[in-house]
This record gives structure tokens, sequence and C-alpha cells, in this order.
């Protein structure tokens, strides 16, 4: 992609970096700035004060976000020095708008999708596990008081089987769905930020798998053009 911003005092049409009058040493057309491919390139338009990049002058040259360029003279009151770093997110800016193939960034959309699928199916599992115990509560405590003669201990039989159920409806509610919804929550938190559109940021719901959207090819988001497949 290629963008060439116009800089001087009186530039118009296209992109333009517009330098206020008062800076006197800068030419009406000073010098124009060439964005190809992520490559920023400064022209001097034979300008009458100069284009200077890291202190020399230069009728063309290529340039970086750290680069310090002025023109019309350097620290000079009446030159003008050029914000490289906005002019730089500024194309960078365009060319995402532009950009359709997300191709690349679909891998971490995929990546995302399983990290977070393992991370639910442990919780699930140790959920299984915990589940389990609370159900050996009732049968384990059933035969333990089961050994105990009924004639010489049926009030201790009792009381035992009552608190029997009761440990039984703690544990049940401590380990109970509402925990495990609440930790799935806070997983899908985690993951979000990742499982959306590089593009448009429209968040996924995590029951719409990865091959899905690698079906479609494309971003759900109708007025999105991000495409996930080449
Ligand atoms: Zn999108």
């Amino acid at each position: 992609m290629e963008i060439e911003i116009k800089i001087g005092r009186e530039v118009e049409g296209g992109s333009v970096l517009l330098v206020p009058s008062s800076c006197k040493k800068v030419s009406r057309r000073h010098a124009s700035l060439l964005w190809k491919d992520g490559v920023m390139s400064i022209e001097d338009n034979e300008s009458a004060n100069g284009t200077f990049v890291n202190g020399k002058r230069i009728a063309k040259a290529k340039v970086k976000e750290t680069d310090s360029v002025w023109l019309g003279g350097i620290g000079d009151d009446n030159g003008y020095q050029v914000d490289m770093k906005k002019v730089f997110d500024s194309c960078r800016k365009a060319e995402e708008k532009t950009k359709t193939d997300y191709s690349k960034e679909f891998e971490d959309i995929k990546q995302a999708y399983l990290e977070y699928k393992a991370e639910e199916t442990k919780l699930k599992n140790s959920q299984n596990v915990k589940m389990r115990i609370v159900n050996f509560v009732p049968m384990i405590a059933g035969g333990v008081f089961s050994l105990i003669p009924l004639e010489s201990l049926g009030f201790m039989r009792i009381i035992g089987l009552v608190i029997g159920v009761v440990i039984t409806l703690v544990l049940m509610s401590k380990s109970g769905k509402h925990d495990i919804n609440e930790e799935i929550t806070e997983l899908q938190i985690k993951y979000q930020p990742r499982y959306c559109c590089p593009k448009c940021g429209m968040k996924y719901p995590f029951t719409t798998h990865w091959k899905k959207l690698e079906a479609d090819g494309k971003c759900p988001n109708p007025k999105c053009n991000a495409q996930f497949v080449k």
C-alpha cells in the first residue's frame, strides 16, 4: 500500500501535513513523505531552506520512526519538526483499514479457543471428582453406622445418620454447580480478549467453535471484511 503525504504551509488535496504559517522558513510545498508497504521515505521539493534528517540536509532519504526530521532549519523557531511517530501511526492505521487478510491472526484466535477448552475441561473434571466424593459420603456413612449393633446403640445410630446427612448437604452446597459456573465465567473473561475479531473487535461466544469460523472463512460480523482463510 502506498500513501503520499504532502508537507508545507500551503498544501491541499489527498493526505497533507499542513505546517503553521508562522514557520516562515518552511516552503509552501516543502516536501513529501512516501509510505510504501511499511517503509517511509521523505523527498525535499526543492525547498528554499532544505529538509534535514538526523542533522543532514537531504534531497531524498529513507526515514525511520525514531529519526529527527526538520524542515527549514534544525531547532529553528521558524522551522518545523515533523512528528514522525504520529506520521507512522497514521499510515499504519490507514493500512490496517484496508487490510483484509487476517489468516495469521486467526492462528491465535484458534489457539485461544483451544486453551480455553482445555481449562474448561479440567474444571469440569475436577467438579466431577468432587461430586463423586459427595455421593460416596452417605454410602460410607451408611455402611459404618450399619455395623453398630441395633439393640445397644439405636440412639447413636440415628444421631450418626443425621450427622451424615448434614455433612453431605454442606459438601454438596460447597461444590455445587454455582461455583463452577462462576469459574467458567472467569475463564471466559480471561480468554475473550483473544477470542474476538482482530479487525472489528467482535467478541465470539465460546459456544462457537473455531472450526465454524474457519469454515465460514471470515468474521461473522457482516460489516467486517476480515478474512480468516486465504
Ligand atoms: Zn470482524
